[in-house]
This record gives C-alpha cells, sequence and structure tokens, in this order.
C-alpha cells in the first residue's frame, strides 16, 4: 500500500480563509480580537514558537501581545502578568507557552488564566468540559489531528461521523495538551480509544490495533513500520529536533518513522507539514471565537468537530 500524504498546508491555507473571512464579520460587529503570548525564560523553542504566532497573527490582522519574562522569573510575576492580561479588555485569548521553568508551577499558572481566555484550555474548568465533551475551546493541536482526519476521510467519500463509531484510535502521548484531549474527542466521537505513554510495555502491541494512530511522544521515529497493521491512518504530532547527518544543522522530525510507515498506512501526515500549520491557525480560530462569546455576538469560529 502507499500512503497519501495529507497536506497539512493546503488545508491550514483553507482555514485559514475561514478564520480570516470570520474575522472581518467581527469587526463589523465592532469586536477585535487579540491574542497574547506569556513567555518565561529563554526556551529557543518557546521563542521561535512565540515569534511564528505573531507572523501568522499579523497575517491575519487579529491584534497580538507578547509578555516575556525573564528565567529568574518568581510565580508572584508570571501571576501579575496573567492578571494584567485577565483584565485587558482587548485580549481575548491568551496562550502561555511551554517549557515554563521548572520553579514555575503550571497548574497554578493555568487555575488563573481567566476560563473565557484560556483558547488552549488548560484551565481545570475548560479541561473538564472538554473532557464531559461540551467543549468551551478546543485545543489547538488536538483539534488540528481530527480536522486533518475529517478533511482525508471526506476527501474519500466518507462520513467522519458515521466512520469513528467502532473504530480502534490508539493516542501515543498522554500530555494535558495533546494526548488527553485528543483520546477525549476520539472518545465523543464513539471510537474505542486506548492511551499509550512512556510506561506501557510493549507499545506495538498496542499501535497495532489501530485503525487510527495519532502519536504525540515527542520521540524521533518511535513509531516504525513493524509497530502498524496495514492501512492504518496515522496522525503524527511529533515534532522532534535531529541533527541532519548531511548538513549538521538541526532538522525536526516526527514521532512516526515516515517511510516504514507510509509503506503500510493508507493516509499519513509529514512532519513537517502536516499538524503543525492548522494547529497555529486554529489558535487564532480559538481567539476569534472568545472575541464573539465575549460580546455574545457572531460569528463563532465555524468548525465544528
Ligand atoms: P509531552 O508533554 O512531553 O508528553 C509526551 C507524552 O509522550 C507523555 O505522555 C509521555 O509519557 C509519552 N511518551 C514519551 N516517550 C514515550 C515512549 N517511548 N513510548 C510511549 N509514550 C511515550 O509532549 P507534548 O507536549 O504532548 O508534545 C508531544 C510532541 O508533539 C512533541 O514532539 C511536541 O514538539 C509536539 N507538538 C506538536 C504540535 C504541533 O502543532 N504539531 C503541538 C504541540 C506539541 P509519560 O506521560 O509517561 O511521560
Amino acid at each position: 500500500m502507499t500512503a497519501t500524504v495529507i497536506d497539512g498546508n493546503k488545508l491550514a491555507d483553507e482555514l485559514s480563509e475561514q478564520v480570516h473571512e470570520q474575522l472581518r464579520q467581527l469587526k463589523i460587529s465592532g469586536a477585535r480580537p487579540g491574542l497574547a503570548t506569556v513567555v518565561v525564560g529563554d526556551d529557543p523553542a518557546a521563542g521561535a514558537y512565540e515569534r511564528h504566532v505573531k507572523r501568522l497573527a499579523e497575517r491575519l490582522e487579529c491584534d497580538y501581545a507578547n509578555e516575556h519574562l525573564s528565567d529568574d522569573a518568581e510565580v508572584a510575576d508570571v501571576l501579575a502578568v496573567v492578571g494584567k492580561l485577565n483584565a485587558d479588555p482587548r485580549i481575548t485569548g491568551i496562550l502561555i507557552l511551554r517549557p515554563l521553568p521548572p520553579k514555575i508551577s503550571e497548574p497554578l499558572i493555568y487555575r488563573a488564566l481567566d476560563p473565557y481566555k484560556d483558547v488552549e484550555a488548560v484551565h481545570p474548568e475548560n479541561a473538564g468540559l472538554l473532557a464531559q465533551g461540551r467543549p468551551r475551546f478546543v485545543p489547538s493541536t488536538p483539534a488540528s489531528c481530527f480536522y486533518l482526519l475529517d478533511a482525508y476521510l471526506r476527501s474519500t467519500g466518507r462520513d467522519p461521523v458515521a466512520f469513528f463509531p467502532g473504530t480502534s484510535l490508539v493516542v501515543v502521548g498522554r500530555s494535558d495538551s495533546v494526548g488527553k484531549p485528543a483520546a477525549s474527542l476520539g472518545l465523543q466521537r464513539h471510537a474505542t480509544v486506548t492511551t499509550c505513554h512512556s510506561r506501557t510495555k510493549d507499545l506495538g502491541s498496542y499501535t497495532r490495533q489501530a485503525d487510527v494512530l495519532i502519536v504525540a511522544a515527542g520521540r524521533a521515529g518511535l513509531v516504525t513500520g513493524d509497530m502498524v497493521r496495514e492501512g492504518v491512518i496515522a496522525i503524527d504530532v511529533g515534532i522532534d529536533p535531529v541533527e541532519d547527518p548531511e548538513t549538521g544543522k538541526t532538522k525536526f522530525v516526527g514521532d512516526i518513522d515516515f517511510d516504514s510507515v507510509a509503506a503500510k498506512a493508507e493516509a499519513i501526515t509529514p512532519v513537517p507539514g502536516g499538524v503543525g500549520p492548522i494547529t497555529d491557525v486554529w489558535l487564532i480560530g480559538n481567539a476569534v471565537s472568545a472575541a464573539a462569546a465575549a460580546l455574545r455576538v457572531e460569528p463563532r469560529f465555524g468548525v465544528s468537530l
């Protein structure tokens, strides 16, 4: 079997057109969405992602602000910044970029977010609503996985609503931001969901059962061809830095060993160019939604999962 490679860039362009149009309509109602990112310390990945989100927000004409605290910031400093953004009516969505320095407790910061501005659904109230199947915000990365899956299934003439009940969905990774919400979204679609993690014994015995496989482990090439069954639909969330043997420079690969899995899969997402581009647009879409909800106006970000 030669897998269809699902083109995340193309789908992201289509999605960003929708978000752009919703933004234009929202502005007619007098609402201006504003996204704020909070970065603590000098982690290069967080810094690079911040610049990336800024460029995208500017391209979509969404107001943008960044709060950058130094590595030696205390919990109280971060809480003060979050409090300031919560109170700022120009900001409708807040994103805390990971990693935070070890002395800053993520759960403590997440609990301080205004739940109506918590566009990544990390506040316990939003995580709970998502787990109960009535999300206020669907966090961008797991949302992207299902957006890609739905688009792919439709492109083959299948209805996603009819496809998922009874399928075996295996999620590798149980982070609060990706693995757990992806598993919740799968359950809401009546898939039979298995969640694997670093203590799972014999990972391949689980991944081989997957009709749909979502891998979000942060381990380059973790899932290889011998660990999947023929015809799997494989979604690779990983963005893992490795040294390019030819150039000596850092390049990014996924958690799935692309060539060996693509040889058996029905469809697969590449890295880069798969999940990542949709994630970015979805984030802005959630900020649009938050702005619409704050003013009780339509349109909300109009993609349902
Ligand atoms: P994370 O918080 O580090 O979580 C990784 C998860 O993978 C954990 O649950 C861990 O298990 C599990 N795991 C680690 N090694 C494993 C192994 N050998 N076998 C099975 N499970 C294993 O990472 P994350 O934030 O979820 O991100 C995961 C990956 O996705 C990273 O590469 C990240 O860069 C990427 N990412 C991409 C996007 C995008 O838009 N494409 C967005 C976010 C993240 P334990 O819980 O037992 O430790």
